[in-house]
């Protein structure tokens, strides 16, 4: 039996079954990282031997007839900007090169307390502002469809993991569509959930009222199994959100005849022709399966971006100022305070986000602060007030999940302000609070190579049943050539993997 590429729900299976053992599955995931990364550079750490202990102890548990939890022996990779006990937590920067977490976020602990395996830090733009990963400090990391392409960002190490067939599931982040884009880019699922329903402690925080943290799997079951099991509220994060989580991997089936889905106008503005002719397509799958799709219009998101980038520099300017070189990470030798900061912070932080921390510092100053910050948050209500307007006319809201497919390593870096307005259509989904999936709608063929493109399915706080339930269903519908893709890639990358199973 063959391990490698075989969908979750039956690694599950045959796991918890004792057909194999999580030290199998481990083991062949471990080699696939050892052949595929050196090329991809998804990994910034790879938690070998704690992750043999994790499972081993799943092993040890099924030995002994005692269930090990609904992940039971599942490998997970996980962003790192997530504090996993004992690792470094380096959040793409030098300045936490050395930095060791010395305790678990609580994502990690219920996925530990689920079975799962922690088995690896992934790659991210430095401290998660960024939409290609090209912004870490531990090198860029490829999109495994196109070496020469990025896998988007900034949770872009996370995507392309999965993608390569280097973990069955990851964690990222998403606070302006770091979960979302580079799904797309990278031909995989993610779900960005609604703020406060998943955890944050133990987060490094960016933009703390946008911040979620949310689940990457190959399907959109796999998002929804990873969901379940990081839902739920923690009284360690002031803002998580109190009542208990769906069972969302129970509520997948039935039918979307009769839902009403509308197209915000706004959100297909800058979409290149090729992912229109994708989504179109997806419409009318969607369409055939008995939805009412309506082109409507959400008008402020017009302005999302760039109140945007008000919002999470200034937030960003106050969270990172604990990266001074006294608590956290690096300290450059000086001789005065003020130069050791000056100096930890000069080396330790990279060119993008010494940018936004002077444009954050630079908004709220109080000459400025009403002119750019209070506007931008009065911008931040209109959009949440005019998705709540939509929502009583529409169940879900849907456009593509990002207006092009990955783009050339170092064609937009030197660009920012075309990287910032291709996040037109994630950002609104944050400053609204809501959730949406990121789902493989189909491929488009660009210079040789087949390159994946995701469809967005937005729906009201705390809906993600619905989301999941329309993505399940569609994926039904489009799944099978995006298979097919998906094995061919990963045959590219690893020309030998077999993992045979000892009996
Ligand atoms: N690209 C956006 C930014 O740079 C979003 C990043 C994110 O969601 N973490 O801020």
């Amino acid at each position: 039996m063959e391990i490698w590429g075989m969908p979750v729900r039956d690694i599950l299976k045959y796991i918890t079954s004792g057909e194999i053992s999580a030290t199998e599955v481990l083991e062949c995931y471990l080699n696939a990282i050892r052949e595929a990364d050196p090329e991809i550079n998804a990994f910034i750490d790879v938690l070998e031997p704690t992750a043999r202990m994790d499972a081993s102890r799943v092993d040890a548990l099924l030995r002994e007839g005692d269930s090990p939890g609904p992940l039971a022996g599942l490998p997970v990779a996980i962003k790192d900007n997530i504090c996993v006990k004992g690792a470094r937590c380096t959040c793409g920067s030098k300045i936490l090169e050395n930095w060791i977490s010395p305790y678990d976020a609580t994502v990690i602990k219920l996925l530990r307390d689920q079975g799962a395996v922690i088995v690896g830090k992934t790659n991210l733009d430095e401290f998660a502002m960024g939409s290609s990963t090209e912004t870490s400090a531990y090198g860029i990391t490829r999109n495994p469809w196109d070496l020469r392409r990025v896998p988007g960002g900034s949770s872009g190490g996370s995507a392309a993991a999965v993608a390569a067939g280097m973990a069955p599931l990851a964690l990222g982040t998403d606070t302006g569509g770091s979960i979302r884009q580079p799904a797309s880019f990278s031909g995989v699922c993610g779900l960005k959930p609604t703020y406060g329903l998943v955890s944050r402690y133990g987060v490094t925080a960016y933009a703390s009222s946008l911040d979620t943290v949310g689940p990457f799997g190959e399907t959109v079951w796999d998002c929804a199994l990873l969901l379940e099991a990081i839902a739920g509220h923690d009284p360690l994060d002031a803002t998580s959100a109190a009542g208990e989580p769906a069972a969302y991997t129970k509520r997948l089936e039935g039918s979307v005849r009769g839902l009403r889905v509308g197209i915000p106008r706004e959100l297909l503005n800058g979409v290149s022709a090729q992912v229109r002719e994708l989504f179109d397509n997806t419409l009318s799958t969607m369409e055939d399966m008995g939805m009412i799709v309506e082109e409507m219009s959400i008008p402020p998101v017009a302005h999302a971006v760039e109140a945007y980038y008000v919002i999470a520099a200034a937030e960003a300017s106050s969270n990172l100022s604990r990266f001074d070189g006294v608590r956290f990470g690096r300290r450059a030798p000086a001789g005065t305070l003020d130069e050791m900061y000056t100096k930890s912070r000069g080396e330790g932080l990279g060119k993008e986000v010494v940018k936004r921390i002077l444009l954050g510092t630079f908004v709220l100053d109080s000459g400025n602060k009403d002119r750019y910050f209070m506007r931008a948050a009065r911008v931040r209500t209109l959009i949440k007030r005019e998705f709540e307007k939509a929502f009583d006319n529409f169940d879900l809201i849907v456009s593509p999940a990002s207006p092009d497919v990955a783009f050339k390593i170092g064609e937009k870096i030197e660009d920012l302000l075309t990287m910032y307005l291709a996040d037109l259509i994630t950002i609104p989904v944050n400053m609204a609070g809501l959730c949406a999936l990121s789902m493989p709608m189909g491929f488009v063929d660009c210079d040789g190579a087949a390159l994946p493109c995701g469809l967005q399915i937005i729906g009201k706080p705390f809906d993600e049943p619905a989301v999941l339930k329309a993505g399940y269903l569609l994926e039904q519908e489009i799944e099978a050539g995006i298979r097919e893709e998906v094995s061919s890639m990963r045959r590219k990358l690893n020309p030998v993997r077999e993992c045979e199973l000892v009996d």
